[in-house]
């Protein structure tokens, strides 16, 4: 995927969600249509931890249950680094499990970025993201 569309709505609301459990990391996932987020959906973070994250696996398939039966296909997963970096950490890396966009919302001066990554082979490439 080369890009992925999504809205100012849908961008703050990722952040009020993020910035609400900073200083821990927050996660959720980004459902849609041809690279076109429809939905965004707060997931909890069971690790707990400001370092990284372990999404809810109950809550992480009654997501995966709601994104089909309406129809969506997964486009991406986001989550914060409240403490940077902009980036994904070899962590992510490590534990990448689905082929889709991989947002961070990394805070820097008290203020929140959004930058999107493909992770493949061990690897990462920038997505751009538009916000409408
Ligand atoms: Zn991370």
């Amino acid at each position: 995927m080369q890009s992925l569309t999504l809205t100012n709505e849908q961008l703050n609301r990722m952040i009020a969600h993020v910035n609400a459990l900073a200083p821990l990391e927050a996660c959720g996932l980004l459902a849609g249509r041809d690279s076109r987020v429809e939905t965004v959906i707060e997931v909890t973070n069971q690790a707990q931890s400001p370092v990284r994250y372990v999404m809810d696996p109950l809550e992480q398939l009654q997501a995966f249950e709601r994104i089909e039966s309406q129809g969506l296909d997964l486009l991406g997963i986001f989550h914060s680094h409240p403490a940077g970096p902009e980036t994904v950490s070899p962590t992510d890396i490590a534990e990448a499990a689905y082929a889709v966009v991989h947002v961070i919302l990394s805070r820097a001066g008290g203020v929140w970025r959004a930058r999107g990554f493909w992770i493949e082979d061990g690897a990462y490439r920038e997505v751009t993201l538009h916000v409408l």
